[in-house]
């Protein structure tokens, strides 16, 4: 195979296996995945405790603007802890076949439609509540599976 195709078929194929979902945060070229810092690791299944994380978490700043990952709608308010604290806010959305949840923003709606890349929120003050972390949204599935190909 001539070297240049070989070249474009890799980058196809790259491109492919980044995953659907469109970016998430703004200010970063593509959803990169929290490694580990003091507070944990990022990554699906990393250790919380006794228990595992069922999400992923993808890096953002506070304050930054959040866009939705696919097409669809809105479905409702969810919070991660329910204890009212300044970062427990977010929402569970679906379409294109994905239901997710997105912790730690501040939602401009809690119903209705939305377009993939459209904004629907900012990232709440993460670092008044876990000092020197790195700041994400918390993306799980709603059933709770690997969404790590999607990203
Ligand atoms: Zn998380």
């Amino acid at each position: 195979m001539h070297g240049v195709t070989a070249l474009i078929l890799l980058i196809a194929i790259s491109s492919v296996a980044a995953g659907q979902w469109g970016n998430i945060c703004a200010g970063q070229s593509s959803n990169k995945i929290r490694g580990c810092d003091q507070h944990g690791c990022g990554r699906y299944n990393a250790p919380r405790g006794r228990r595992t994380h069922k999400g992923v978490d993808v890096v953002c700043t506070d304050g930054s603007a959040v866009y939705a990952p696919f097409s669809g709608k809105i479905d409702k308010q969810a919070k991660p802890y329910g204890n009212g604290n300044a970062i427990d806010n977010g929402i569970q959305m679906s379409g294109e076949g994905f239901c997710i949840k997105m912790f730690y923003i501040k939602p401009i709606k809690y119903s209705g439609a939305v377009k993939k890349g459209e904004k629907i929120g900012v990232l709440l003050p993460m670092q008044s509540v876990y000092r020197g972390i790195t700041s994400h949204v918390h993306i799980q599935n709603c059933d709770l599976t690997n969404p790590t190909s999607n990203l």
